[in-house]
């Protein structure tokens, strides 16, 4: 199916302005989407109409508040094949989530001479909070490497599965370099081992159909802003029996059952993981984000993504003193480079002056581009409303960049 991309774009009005007296060309879609009028006129008239605390109140506005929170829930489990809406959790991003199974799980699950499996291509999100826990329990972390084109090794992952390895936690899609990481595969692996994944989605439920049953996935984590909704609000994921055994990991309102002064009994999942006052109304927000691209279809988006992908990737190795970071064979809508002689940080902010955003820097994976042995890069990272005449701009861009400093 062939998109109508001026007509999506129409519905992002952040798309319309100028910045600098040009044409705003948004390339920096892996830090976070632009929202649609659905997913802004939704929280505007949560607020105008409906606005109450969920889950307390018997009045209507409660009610009604309660109502469209727990249809959220259902719109999001659909979105990802759940099982049931109880494997949903809405937390406050991949960040969050992330944490909350690291402490929930390392303080029931790991001890001293266990190991943590990551991949040397996590976001700083999937690796600090497993650095916190193994600090905290004596386990150990292990780095499962990658080869110069960003892809994982998949022969030493074999060799790192052990039944020491209690849980494996991993990026499906890198965003620095764009990698496609084959998880569905790995997470068969690691399975053979009885090893619980969890899969950090942040980067790929916006590009690639998720099904976490296909995926047979124990754990799955995004964020709503990069998926076209709020920011402030984020998914987990968790299978039934994997969510019913981990501890809550905070303490207060609507995740109690029975509270005495010296004890408490738990709520049922998933409010045993929704301590305190939910971010309601993004919630409810998100899942018309969700709806918006359901309705383009996941697999239309991709194809699209793919075709700018591989049309940028193109007229970018045409600039002399070009260098694409990350050129593994299956990739999502990201292009890491460097340019010759040019600063990624001198880059961005003329770039910018021209009207175009994109992202410089270590891209919160540090530890990533100290192994390639650089101090980051440019990127550029694309999205539905992007277009092939808008790579043209960035082309054009670059190689003035380059006269520039030549
Ligand atoms: N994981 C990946 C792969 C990411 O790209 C990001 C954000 O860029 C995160 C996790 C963290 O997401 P958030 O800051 O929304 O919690």
């Amino acid at each position: 199916m062939n998109l109508d991309i001026n007509r999506i774009r129409r519905d992002f009005p952040i798309l319309e302005q100028q910045v600098y007296g040009k044409t705003l060309v948004y390339l920096d879609n892996g830090a976070t989407t632009q929202k649609p009028n659905v997913v802004i006129d939704k929280i505007c008239e949560m607020y105008r109409k409906y606005n109450a605390n969920i889950h307390r109140g018997v009045h209507y506005l409660s009610e009604k508040s309660t109502q469209f929170y727990e249809e959220s829930r259902q719109t999001v489990a659909h979105f990802i094949n759940a099982s049931s809406n109880k494997e949903i959790i809405f937390t406050k991003g991949t960040t969050d989530s992330v944490n909350l199974i690291a402490h929930a799980f390392g303080d029931r699950f790991l001890k001293k001479g266990d190991q943590v499996l990551v991949t040397a291509l996590e976001h700083h999100a999937n690796l600090v909070p497993w650095q916190m826990i193994c600090q905290k329990t004596g386990a150990e972390l292990k780095i499962i490497p990658i080869n110069e084109k960003g892809e994982i090794l998949q022969d030493k992952y074999r060799e790192l599965l052990s039944d020491r390895c209690k849980i494996l936690s991993l990026t499906h899609v890198s965003n620095s370099l764009g990698t496609i990481v084959p998880i569905k595969e790995m997470i068969a692996q690691a399975h053979a081992y009885h090893i619980p994944v969890l899969v950090d989605a942040a980067q790929s439920v916006q590009h690639i159909p998720v099904d976490v049953q296909e995926l047979d996935c124990e754990f799955l984590a995004f964020s709503g802003h990069k998926i076209y909704g709020p920011t402030g609000i984020g998914v987990l994921y968790g299978k039934t029996e994997w969510l019913e055994k981990l501890p809550p990991y905070q303490g207060g309102g609507d995740m109690i059952d029975d509270v005495e002064y010296q004890k408490s009994t738990y709520a049922e999942i998933p409010l045993k993981f929704e301590a305190g006052t939910s971010n309601y109304v993004d919630a409810i927000a998100l899942a018309e984000a969700i709806k918006y691209i359901s309705n383009i279809g996941l697999k239309n988006i991709a194809a699209h993504e793919q075709e700018i992908l591989r049309y940028a990737t193109e007229q970018m190795l045409k600039i002399e003193g070009l260098k694409i970071i990350g050129t593994a064979a299956q990739k999502a809508s990201a292009i890491s480079f460097t340019l010759k002689n040019v600063h990624n940080l001198d880059a961005g902010m003329i770039l910018d002056k021209m009207g175009i955003a994109v992202r410089t820097g270590h891209h919160c994976a540090q530890p990533l581009m100290k192994k390639l042995g650089i101090t980051g890069t440019i990127r550029v990272s694309f999205a539905i409303y992007n277009t092939k005449d808008e790579v043209d701009v960035l082309i054009s861009a670059l190689q003035k960049l380059k006269q520039m400093f030549n």
